[in-house]
């Protein structure tokens, strides 16, 4: 690794454009009316030529508990970017990540997402500085690889019972099963589920908020355990409801509605509304945000897992980044292992596009993606793709 050290170095531009991927197959889950693959890439340069990359998934319907968090969409993500946050961020240090927040935050409320994609770029660009993979300027791994929890979609019972046994075939120790809008399809799936695994694979139903009131989702919940699921994630809405819940839950309940940034987790921890947290980059607008979020969860003992919006290579990097270097991300995570076409190392595990902006695969084993040990992000990014994909 050759250390770059350029302590002077300046943001030149920035540019958001948007991209798309091809889907392996429809992914969908309770609320999700927009199929994944649509991207925001962000791209920085500094005044040495140093390029550091970073993107957006936003959605446009989801968006927290009873509607509190904005969605956000590829165009509004663009604009924010190229309009409000670039003109502000030119000409300061890539590497002061802290900073560019409070800038960000200075000027717009709330859009974490498009916060996220520059933070990424800006952690990418302080990596690649300083010769250094992110995980190390986060402290340095606490763990050797990052175990993934396979996605199974919104689908029929055949079908995802199909997707789960594959993903297992695959090496994967944890699946999320997508849920929430009919219960007992999800109580007979989990019960299929458990038969055809096995003992040895954890089992997280995500309800999306789906099981209605308090009263409705523990009696779901009940059903689920019996049925052989590990955990639930955000059974119900709001964290009163969510509380309720999880007072009377046999098995740990997981926040990712209902869980946010730092403000929100602190306010999971005193109402005990959650035994697990669910952190994303984006919801909390990037390394700075998702930090904090890790540091309350570190503090009082809560499990957390990685997840996000099935991301491309440069988000899945970041999530890979993140979770080497938390103690408290110790669940298994969504994240897509990314590859470029043809070359993935699974048949269904953390598959989800069919090719990908980046020229060599994620390594993985058992299972789990292996640390990317190259400045910055870690990855190649294959420009000739990035062409192919992006949307004019
Ligand atoms: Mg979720």
């Amino acid at each position: 690794m050759v250390a770059v050290s350029m302590p002077g170095m300046k943001i030149q531009s920035i540019d958001a454009s948007a991209f798309r991927l091809p889907n392996r197959r429809s992914f969908k889950w309770a609320g999700l009316n927009v199929e994944l693959g649509h991207f925001v890439l962000v791209r920085i340069k500094t005044d040495v030529g140093v390029i550091g990359y970073g993107e957006a998934t936003p959605l446009p319907d989801w968006g927290g508990d009873f509607g509190r968090r904005s969605g956000e969409t590829v165009a509004t993500v663009i604009g924010m970017i190229n309009d409000i946050f670039a003109p502000a961020l030119l000409g300061t240090d890539p590497a002061a990540v802290t900073r560019a927040r409070q800038i960000m935050d200075g000027l717009v409320v709330g859009n974490p997402y498009a916060k996220c994609a520059v933070d990424i770029a800006l952690h990418d660009l302080w990596g690649k500085s300083v010769g250094q993979p992110i995980y190390r300027l986060l402290g340095g791994k606490v763990r050797d690889a990052v175990p993934v929890a396979h996605m199974i979609g919104l689908m029929n019972e055949k079908d995802a019972t199909d997707e789960g046994i594959a993903a297992v075939n695959d090496g994967v120790r944890a699946l999320q099963v997508k849920g929430g809008v009919d219960s007992q399809r999800d109580i007979r799936l989990v019960r299929t589920l458990r038969r055809e695994v096995g003992a040895g694979v954890t089992l997280r139903l995500d309800a999306n908020q789906g099981y209605g009131h308090a009263k409705r989702a523990r009696t779901v919940v009940d059903q689920l355990v019996d049925a052989g699921v590990d955990m639930v994630e955000q059974p119900t809405v709001g964290l009163t409801y969510l509380a309720e819940v999880t007072a009377h839950a046999r098995v740990p309940i997981i926040a990712d509605e209902s869980c946010w940034d730092v403000a929100d987790a602190l306010e999971v921890v005193q109402r005990r509304a959650a035994d697990c947290i669910s952190i994303y980059l984006a919801k909390a607008g990037g390394f700075v945000g998702a930090r904090a979020v890790a540091a309350v969860a570190e503090a009082q003992r809560i499990p957390c897992d990685i997840n996000g919006s099935i991301e491309s290579a440069i988000g899945n990097a970041a999530n890979t980044h993140f979770v080497l270097a938390h103690p408290s991300v110790s669940l298994a995570s969504v994240i897509p292992i990314s590859a470029p076409s043809g070359a993935h190392p699974y048949v269904a595990a953390g598959r989800y596009y069919e090719d990908d902006v980046i020229s060599e695969a994620f390594a993985v084993k058992d299972g789990a993606i292996l640390p990317l040990d190259r400045p910055g992000l870690g990855i190649d990014i294959d420009e000739a793709r990035l062409a192919k994909y992006r949307c004019h």
